[in-house]
């Protein structure tokens, strides 16, 4: 697995189930800045030994299971000191699939919880898509995941080793890093936090190229919002409040008015775009019958009234656990036209991997979650 010929044996996790909980931080969840306070040199951390070390994990072609013995900027000592300070990530890869136009999703262990992870590349960059829990807490009616319940939150640590893992995979750079995999990350938000400045000091990718995807959980949105600088996309799905709750029913407590009161409040507080302003993504899956109406399109228009926000409609991926549908090309298409013709800027999401269950929606890990479009 490892890259480097010589290793020092990191931690003892065959020891029997009466064995203490390992405690130590995951390796992948720690900045250059924090190995570095780790690894003193006369009582100083060395921010040298510490891009050291990430300039290692950027290399290795698998995730490690092992420190190095030694690296050019970090001795034996050194390392042999940050071994017994931090545990390598639980996480193995259980399966890798394939779909026909390029898209990679991997099954993966953390610590025996069961995730997945998506590479989606382009010819000429990759976007991977994490997940931040095993399942999801907030059990959206149409979702896959939700049907696996919540099994656990994961690590900082095994949210960046699944950059690492895709990245190691990837026939094209990784420039964009989606939290649209598993599990509600402003349930995790602690870890999500500290994966994004992962990713920005270890892995060299701006916070602008993370983005983050919430349901709709106000109180960690607001903070989302004021300690990072990630990407922000709200998963409205509907425009009115009863249809809501009964497509998000785990998140009723934050109604559309309050959701959108603050999105206007931000967006009236952001610089303009051109001084680096941002603004939300507004996801909107569209179903077949369900809020894929004209009257949809035109309330959605008025709800983001004073919101700078960019919608993207994603037409819905069904699964054999769900009985939602994706509405015909051209009701997507006519959806698209009324919003952009009032004047905001509307995508269509292009679908990815929906022959392998990796499209958005269809994570699940159970081998019988299938789309039910291949
Ligand atoms: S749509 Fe997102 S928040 Fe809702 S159950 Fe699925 S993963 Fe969780």
């Amino acid at each position: 697995m490892n890259a480097l010929p010589t290793a020092l044996a990191l931690s003892d996790q065959s020891v029997g189930s009466l064995a203490p909980p390992d405690l130590r931080p995951d390796l992948t969840g720690l900045t250059p800045a924090a190995l570095a306070a780790l690894m003193p040199t006369e009582g100083q951390p060395s921010l040298v030994r510490g891009k050291a070390l990430w300039r290692w994990l950027r290399t290795v072609s698998a995730l490690p299971t092992a420190l190095p013995a030694t690296l050019p900027e970090a001795g034996k000592d050194a390392l042999a000191t940050l071994a017994s300070k931090v545990r390598l990530p639980d996480v193995t890869i259980t399966d890798r699939i394939a779909s026909r136009d390029g898209t990679l999703k991997w099954r993966l262990s953390c610590r025996g919880l069961p995730v997945e992870t998506v590479l989606i590349p382009t010819p000429t960059r990759a976007t991977v898509c994490v997940s931040s829990q095993s399942g999801c807490t907030r059990y959206c009616d149409f979702c896959a995941t939700a049907t696996m319940g919540f099994l656990g939150a994961l690590t900082a640590g095994e949210i960046v080793a699944q950059v690492l893992i895709a990245r190691q995979a990837s026939p094209v750079p990784v420039t964009n890093v989606v939290f649209m995999g598993m599990g509600e990350p402003l349930d995790n938000l602690d870890a999500v936090l500290t994966a994004i400045d992962v990713l920005e000091h270890g892995l060299n990718l701006s916070p602008r190229h993370v983005t983050v995807s919430t349901s709709g959980v106000l109180p960690k949105l607001e903070r989302l919002w004021s300690e990072s600088r990630a990407a922000v996309a709200l998963s409205l799905h509907a425009t009115t409040q009863p249809l809501r709750d009964r497509l998000m029913p785990r998140v009723r407590r934050w109604s559309l008015d309050d959701l959108v009161a603050f999105m206007r409040q931000a967006s009236a507080a952001e610089p303009s775009s051109k001084s680096g302003g941002r603004h939300f993504f507004i996801e909107y899956t569209l179903i077949d019958g369900v809020n894929d109406h004209d009257a949809d399109a035109d309330r959605l228009v008025a709800l983001l009234d004073g919101v700078r926000a960019r919608v993207n409609l994603i037409p819905y991926n069904p699964s054999t656990v769900t009985t939602y549908r994706r509405p015909a090309p051209e009701r997507v298409r006519a959806f698209q036209r009324r919003i952009l013709d009032q004047g905001l800027i509307c995508l269509v999401r292009e679908t990815r991997g929906d022959d392998t269950a990796a499209a958005c929606g269809q994570l699940a890990t159970r081998p019988d979650v299938v789309s039910s479009m291949a």
